[in-house]
């Protein structure tokens, strides 16, 4: 019999790999694409950040700062001893109509709570702070400028994870789990993100296929922020020389990953031009689509043991925010394993009987 059999060897998967490694766990991973060309994690923008409305998500947010930043010494191998994910950190802006601006506020009081560090401003200061916005609809605006928030390469992050979790000992394999019940383990993790269905049916958690369209702008402001407009639902970020956009626009049930081309002249053009009147002036250069693990119940994660398993645990639903969580989730699931109760940020109110009882958190800043 295996000691820890995870199914998935996504980010979730290869962060709780290298936790639980770490203490002394034989860990077996199960994958079934190595090439990893439909998982969530590549398809990613490999945003970090703490502004979001529930403590549970800003104190990981907090934690995956904290761990980005101890990338080199945390996860160097002797193969490779200065590993990196290309961290970016620039913060992030996000902006709020007059509609969600109380919302905002109860938020607010979250980030005092939990020391995130945040700063709130009116909408009709941002061009102070960000003289090249239009800050017309804007009520309300919260950014930071301490290298808190930004974002990070996520496919090298991955390989960082699964080169230190394979260096203590995690056995990575190719395969697909048909059912939780082929395997013999002393503990199973599910960590198979969007497709959590095909083996626990009932969490509600689903693909849900976003767009993400990469542009050029002859105008360009590297120093930018990941920037979300609520306004509006599109959100932005320099990538080298050019930018990313995502669509506001989701679907589920898609047949294929076929990016939703007209959603950029529909939506996500006239958003940009009339938010940054620079961008008027912007030429497609290419795209993709992913799937979120998307909870339909709340849009926030599912993570903890299940109740009607005696050996079984899973995470997922993370709803837009699992690149970024998979650290505090790996180092979570591992205290919940190994000492029977989180001992670092206590996630219980992500519990599977929340979900199962259809009792809803919701996490309203997805983007
Ligand atoms: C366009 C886009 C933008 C995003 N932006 C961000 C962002 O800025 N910041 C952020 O934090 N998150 C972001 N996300 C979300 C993030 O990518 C996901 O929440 C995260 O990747 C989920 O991690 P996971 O390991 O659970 O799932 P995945 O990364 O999808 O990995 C799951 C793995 O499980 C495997 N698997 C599934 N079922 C089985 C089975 N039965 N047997 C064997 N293997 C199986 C799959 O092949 C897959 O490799 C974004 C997602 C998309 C699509």
């Amino acid at each position: 019999m295996d000691d820890v059999v995870i199914v998935g060897g996504g980010i979730i998967g290869a962060a709780t790999a290298y936790f639980l490694s770490k203490e002394g766990r034989k860990v077996k991973v199960i994958e079934r694409d190595p090439t990893y060309k439909n998982a969530s994690f590549p398809l990613s923008l490999g945003g970090f950040r703490r502004q979001f409305f529930q403590k549970e998500n800003i104190l990981l947010g907090k934690f995956a700062r904290e761990f980005i930043f101890q990338i080199p010494e945390l996860l160097k191998t002797e193969k490779n001893p200065k590993p990196t994910a290309s961290m970016v950190t620039n913060g992030y802006l996000l902006m709020f109509g007059q509609e969600h601006a109380e919302e905002q506020y109860k938020a607010l009081e979250n980030h005092k709570a939990c020391d995130a560090g945040t700063k709130n401003i009116k909408g009709s200061e941002l061009t102070k702070f960000f003289s090249y916005i239009n800050s017309e609809g804007i009520e309300t605006a919260t950014f930071t400028d301490n290298q808190s928030e930004g974002w990070i390469d996520p496919f090298m992050f991955h390989s960082a994870l699964k080169s230190k979790a394979t260096e203590l000992g995690a056995e990575f394999t190719k395969g697909e789990v048909k059912s939780l019940s082929e395997i013999k383990a002393k503990t199973i993790i599910s960590a198979a993100g969007c497709w959590t269905k095909e083996l626990l049916e009932d969490i509600p958690v689903e693909p849900q296929k976003h767009t993400v369209f990469r542009v050029k702008c002859p105008k360009h402001i590297p120093e930018m922020p990941l920037t979300g407009d609520l306004t509006t639902g599109v959100y932005w970020r320099p990538e080298g020389k050019e930018y990313l956009a995502g669509s506001p626009k989701s679907v589920f049930d898609a047949k294929d990953l076929e990016p939703a081309w007209d959603d950029f002249e529909e939506l996500v053009w006239p958003a940009l031009a009339h938010r940054i009147p620079a961008m008027e002036e912007l030429k497609l250069t290419g795209g993709w689509a992913g799937y979120y693990d998307c909870n339909r119940l709340d849009n926030n994660a599912v993570v903890g043991k299940h109740p009607k398993f005696d050996n079984v645990y899973l995470a997922t639903g993370f709803t837009g925010r699992g690149l970024m969580q998979a650290p505090g989730i790996g180092r979570a699931l591992t205290e919940l394993i190994t000492t029977g109760a989180y001992q670092s940020i206590d996630i219980s109110n992500m519990a599977v009987e929340r979900v199962l009882g259809k009792k809803a958190r919701p996490e309203p800043y997805v983007l």
